[in-house]
């Protein structure tokens, strides 16, 4: 398999430089040539494979550069601090069932991702002898979880941005409190966009980048959301058995990179197994008036009890455009040359349509959310964190409005421990802190603050060689 650019000026070239390019040197995001095609028979075939075997299966369609021993062995590695053997639970609420993504060593689905990016980093430096920067921007979660990924790592150099004092306290513990020296966590004075723009513009020079070795871990690394398509397949498989098909899954949603690993599975899989994707976010939803309008437009960014989801520019939704303007790299560069100028992108009318058969969307408020985790509570006994009830609430609205039948999944994001102030809120009580949190708060903290300012973050990346 080789991976090309949405923005079409990158020869084809194959997974391991795909993994280590992170954002497209023309500027665009990285996508496999070919998206394969699963068959019934293939799907049979997996269905008593425990995760790290189907993860290895998924995938060795899209990794051929890497010996097939090898590639299981960096799978299975991937996979052993998670905290059950299931790696990821299917969890049954009425008629939703809950996929707890939050099994790894942070908490949050983002493990499922940064893990195995750690084990293929560490084995292609090894190999290759050579070092690398991780730069990355976060609003919570993804920091600790690409720290997590590759602390104590030799030949790796991790760098964070995130916006001070702006993810939550245990999201800020968990990045700050890890103690190995190739940890560096910079607090920037802004907003996760700001963070991001930095990230970007220093990718962007490309001198700097090739000298520094600088390596993207956010979700615009395609060996990210090819690690997210396979628990789409997992949970298809499950429900396949108890024929509840097809699958509708809601996917809360921040920079769209979980969802866009839905959007490849359905690929993958066909309508028959995977159905529309329900794309659910918070206040900021500039992807759900966009499915509703066909026009994508920036507003300013709000602080919700979901704060991984609180963007304003999607990351990776360029990869969607593209197979909506059927690969045509050019008008794709064209729009989002308009949208630099004016801060909106439209789409023609039959776009809409078909991007209105691939999703739908809701917005889910603050005040909405806690009385979902409330009655969850009350109903279940089972304590939703946040991010995960915004999925639940766009499911139930789905559910209702198109009188949907089928299986219904809701991915589960994050443990609701990393969010106990909204979880009190909703239901006067904390929830169990888990064993990964206790002590966090006594440990020492290590973060430097700095305002938007890109010659500092260089500064401070040259300065710790
Ligand atoms: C990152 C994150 C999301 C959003 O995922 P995207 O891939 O950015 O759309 C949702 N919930 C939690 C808890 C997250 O950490």
């Amino acid at each position: 398999m080789k991976y090309i650019s949405t923005r079409g000026n990158i020869k084809p070239i194959p997974f391991k430089d795909t993994l280590m390019m992170g954002l497209a040197t023309d500027g665009g995001l990285m996508i496999p040539e070919k998206i394969p095609v699963i068959s019934d028979d293939t799907l049979k075939e997996w269905e008593t494979l425990p995760y790290p075997m189907l993860a290895f299966e998924v995938m060795r369609l899209f990794i051929d550069d890497i010996p097939e021993n090898t590639l299981k062995n960096l799978v299975i590695s991937s996979y052993k601090r998670f905290d059950t053997s299931e790696i990821a639970p299917l969890i049954q609420t009425g008629k939703l069932h809950i996929l707890e993504l939050f099994h790894g060593p942070t908490l949050a689905f983002k493990d499922i991702a940064l893990q195995f990016l750690g084990e293929l980093f560490s084995y292609i430096l090894k190999k290759q002898n050579k070092k690398i920067n991780i730069l990355g921007a976060t609003s919570g979660d993804t920091g600790s979880a690409a720290i997590y990924g590759v602390r104590g790592k030799e030949n790796i150099n991790i760098f964070i941005l995130h916006p001070n004092n702006r993810v939550s306290p245990v999201q800020e513990l968990q990045m700050t409190t890890v103690s190995d020296a190739n940890v560096h966590n910079i607090a920037i004075n802004g907003n996760f966009d700001d963070c991001q723009a930095l990230v970007k513009t220093i990718f962007n020079d490309l001198d700097f980048k090739s000298n520094y070795g600088l390596t993207a871990i956010n979700s615009i690394n395609w060996a990210r959301i090819l690690a997210q398509v396979v628990y789409y397949i997992w949970c298809v498989l499950k429900l396949n058995k108890a024929n509840k098909l097809p699958v509708f899954f809601s996917v809360p949603t921040g920079n769209f990179g979980d969802i866009f690993a839905g959007f490849i599975a359905k690929r993958m899989l066909g309508d028959k197994y995977i159905s529309s994707l329900i794309l659910a976010t918070n206040e900021n939803n500039i992807l759900t008036r966009f499915i509703a309008t066909g026009s994508y437009k920036k507003s300013a960014v709000v602080s919700t009890t979901s704060p991984s989801m609180d963007i304003m520019i999607a990351s990776n939704f360029e990869r969607y455009l593209y197979y909506l303007y059927d690969k045509n790299s050019d008008n794709l560069k064209k729009s989002f040359d308009i949208f630099d100028q004016t801060g909106e992108l439209a789409v023609s009318p039959e776009m809409l349509d078909s991007v209105k058969k691939d999703f739908y969307s809701f917005s889910i408020s603050q005040d909405e959310v806690s009385g979902i985790i409330k009655r969850y509570f009350d109903t279940y006994k089972y304590i939703l964190d946040p991010h995960t009830a915004v999925g639940v609430g766009a499911m139930e609205q789905a559910i209702n409005q198109y009188d949907l039948k089928g299986g219904f999944v809701c991915l589960s994001t994050a443990h609701p421990a990393k969010f106990p102030d909204a979880i009190f809120k909703a239901i006067d009580m904390n929830p169990p802190v888990p064993k990964a949190f206790q002590g966090l708060e006594k440990l020492s903290k290590r973060k430097h603050i700095m305002d938007i300012d890109i010659d500092a973050v260089k500064d401070f990346i040259v300065k710790n060689q």
